[in-house]
């Protein structure tokens, strides 16, 4: 008989210690670390994760009374070894409870709030299979025939199905079990987020003399079997995916297993059918849109083994494939790699350390680097890959801007298309050639104004203002979806001076139609995106050309591949230049550069139209003249006299609560911990001040950065700040700290 034991327990909550609990002899034997563990805390009971298998009392916690763990949940740990060792690395670097991570790590569902609410578990259903083929030898009935004849044709059935090819009822299946001719059983059905997509053919190319370099030195390093990282910088349609697929193809053929991290829902439907084309039954799917069912079930195929290459965003980085060999990551320089809630992360540097950690390559791809992936190639942790051609030498798109400040002087107002972007998407048409039109905002206007009283209308929860949606007559909170009716008078004057102020894609697209009723034009952004099928249908209407436009926000930017696309016309990029954060500029560069390459891809050049009231600024004109490395050196120079990573570690915190006077108050003591904490003047602290989104979700928020050369004393001085806070009485739950943020909004 077992010894009773102790387990260390982290929870999926917002707290940093875990908590030792008392097994049972039985639990003992069986619990192993990773495995889920109910427990009590406080006055309820949550499902926690063992971290550690003690066999005595630590001696500091000694004369304190330990609890007895409630039950537990697994034999089989959820959480390999490597899972949780990269997990481990997680809440370090990111300072963020292990418990989170780890809750991030596994599919949702497994970790349910209330234990009331059932674990997610295996779909199971009845399934009938032949057991003697002598069947001939009975007296059968003939309902009775077609199930024998059914079987013998298809093999094992779902019952289900079986009931309905053999049209009978299941008495008549339940007589031939009673006659020993078939059985029925139960066993685990696969929700299969693919089906419709199967049966695709796979193209096969042979590759181009860059694309065969690249990937030629891309699997030298992996038959070494070493750690090694890649960046690949290969313009747009210069048949990165091809490389990546290839790469993929490697790894299995050395007996391991691959992983492609892709940014965008949106984009995951059109690589996963490729992909699925390629690998066939191999290709697991992980992205957040699947269902909670789905993705139990993909993350089972791979955890015992079945399905050795992932397709991911970002928590697919997590996924528990055995023997990883290789992972990719798209598009590396995406902010959707990113979690913007705790535990907060950015998958594309947990992909590095998980290559490392299991002597993987890992190969991160972009037509626009990141600025810090761009640091490391240079300084020698990376190599640096090239394609600096598109396939078939096709040329890049020319980029034109267009000074939006003449054409208001021209016709006196502002005006929303210019005459030559009208032009321009006039001439395309009668081409019988595509085009597509960006604008960074969703919605019909961006905001409402009351030309009497000259008030906008406020979101109650938030420090922005109200987008109206026309076709839902509604007026939307961008960032807490807050809904409300359209005003007929002026909430705070009452009159009906009511004025809509900016377009958003949705004007675009009826401004698009009026002007050009034979037009057949459709919208992508978040709205429609909402809704996968229509989405997909608009894309696959564009694709197959019964679109001439299609109108929408950034999501247009992306990954597309439409050979008969030669405009894109981007409406107004001004907005995000003027966003007050230090990679406002790097992202315009990279959302102009992004969608230029989705002109010309097909054997007509493209062209690409920017409207701007800043004609001169360097990420437009670096980016229309398509020169990454000119724009690198700038942004790198502007980073460096201004402190910004990569040359120095970044961390933010941010304070947020309901009541601004205790938002304050926290923040100034926050401060004081800081500057107690940096003695030395390692650090470099900033704030606090209001975050530039100052209102959130009905919480007022404060923010404090701290920038410091060296990364370890960055640390140190946060942690030691917050640990003060917390002994002060300041709740950490309303405290985010932020290591290498993405953005400082
Ligand atoms: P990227 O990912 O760099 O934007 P893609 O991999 O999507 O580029 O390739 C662009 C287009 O070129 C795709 O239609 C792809 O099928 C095609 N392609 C890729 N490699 C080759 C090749 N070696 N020969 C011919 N066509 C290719
Ligand atoms: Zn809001």
């Amino acid at each position: 008989m077992a010894n009773t034991s102790y387990a260390e327990v982290a929870v999926p909550l917002h707290v940093f210690q875990t908590f030792t609990y008392r097994l049972t002899p039985e639990q003992s034997v069986l619990a192993e670390v990773g495995a889920r563990l109910v427990v009590p805390l406080g006055r309820s009971l949550v499902t926690g994760y063992v971290v550690d298998l003690l066999d005595e009392l630590p001696a500091e916690l000694g004369g304190v009374d330990v609890k007895d763990a409630h039950s537990l949940v697994d034999i089989d740990p959820v959480c390999s070894p490597e899972i949780m060792q990269l997990a481990r690395w997680v809440s370090d670097y990111y300072a963020c409870p292990l418990g989170e991570v780890i809750k991030a790590a596994l599919p949702p569902g497994m970790t349910p709030k209330k234990k009331t609410a059932g674990f997610i578990k295996p779909k199971l259903r009845r399934f009938v299979r032949l057991l003697q083929s002598n069947a001939e030898e009975q007296k059968l009935s003939d309902g009775q025939r077609r199930v024998i004849f059914t079987l013998e044709a298809s093999g094992p059935m779902l019952l289900q199905s079986l009931l309905k090819t053999a049209n009978v009822s299941a008495s008549t299946v339940a007589s031939l079990e009673k006659k020993a001719l078939v059985e029925v059983y139960v066993d685990a059905i696969r929700r299969d987020p693919l089906t419709e997509s199967l049966g695709i053919k796979s193209e096969d190319h042979m590759l181009t003399a860059p694309q065969s370099s690249v990937l030629t030195q891309i699997e030298q390093q992996m038959n070494s079997g070493a750690y090694a990282a890649f960046l690949l910088h290969g313009v747009t349609g210069s048949g990165k995916t091809e490389i990546y697929m290839r790469a993929m193809n490697k790894a299995l053929s050395l007996g391991r297993s691959a992983m492609m991290l892709v940014p965008e829902i949106a984009l995951t439907p059109v690589f996963s059918r490729r992909l699925r084309a390629r690998f066939g039954d191999q290709v697991a799917i992980f992205h957040s849109s699947l269902q909670k069912g789905e993705r139990f079930d993909e993350w089972t195929r791979v955890k015992n083994g079945e399905a050795r290459v992932v397709i991911g965003t970002r928590s697919a980085v997590f996924a528990p494939v055995r023997n990883l060999g290789l992972i990719v990551v798209d598009e590396e320089h995406e902010s959707s790699y990113r979690q913007q809630e705790s535990p907060y992360y950015n998958a594309r540097d947990v992909a590095i350390v998980r290559a490392q950690k299991e002597s993987a390559t890992v190969v991160l791809g972009s037509a626009t680097p990141s600025l810090e992936s761009f640091h490391n190639a240079r300084k020698g942790k990376y190599h640096f890959v090239t394609l600096p051609e598109r396939i078939y030498a096709r040329p890049m798109a020319t980029a034109k801007i267009i000074d939006m400040r003449t054409v208001f002087v021209r016709h006196g107002k502002p005006r929303v298309f210019s005459d030559e972007l009208l032009e321009a998407i006039r001439e395309t048409r009668e081409r019988g050639e595509q085009s597509i039109i960006l604008l960074n905002r969703r919605g019909y206007s961006s905001f409402i104004l009351c030309r009497s009283c000259g008030e906008t209308i406020q979101c109650p929860n938030c420090d922005v203002t109200l987008t109206y949606h026309r076709s839902e007559r509604v007026i939307v909170c961008h960032y807490c979806n807050h809904h409300e009716a359209v005003p007929h008078v002026c909430p705070s004057c009452g009159k009906k001076y009511i004025y809509y102020v900016g377009e958003g894609t949705e004007q675009l697209e009826e401004m698009l139609k009026l002007l050009f009723p034979s037009l057949r034009v459709a919208r992508i952004d978040r709205d429609t995106t909402a809704r996968r099928k229509v989405f997909e249908q608009s894309l696959a209407d564009f694709s197959a050309g019964r679109l001439d436009t299609l109108v929408g926000t950034q999501m247009l930017a992306k990954g597309h591949d439409f050979p008969n696309v030669t405009l894109v016309g981007v409406v107004s990029v001004d907005a995000g230049l003027a966003l007050p954060d230090f990679r406002s500029a790097e992202r315009t560069f990279q959302l102009i550069t992004q969608v230029a390459g989705r002109a010309g891809r097909g054997d007509r050049p493209g062209r690409v139209l920017i409207q701007t009231y800043h004609p001169y600024h360097y990420a437009l004109r670096h980016a229309c003249a398509q020169d990454y490395e000119a724009f690198y050196e700038e942004e790198l120079r502007y980073r460096q006299n201004h402190s910004y990573p990569p040359f120095v570690a970044l961390a933010s915190i941010l304070i947020h609560a309901p009541d601004l006077g205790r938002v304050r108050a926290d923040s100034l003591e926050i401060r004081k911990h800081l500057d107690a904490a940096n003695g030395e003047r390692k650090c470099r602290i900033l704030g606090p001040a209001p975050a530039p989104l100052s209102r959130l979700k009905g919480e007022h928020r404060f923010q404090l950065l701290i920038k410091s050369r060296s990364r370890k004393s960055l640390r140190e001085v946060a942690d030691a700040a917050l640990k003060a806070a917390a002994e002060g009485g300041i709740n950490l739950r309303s405290v985010n700290l932020e290591i290498d943020p993405v953005s400082i909004m």
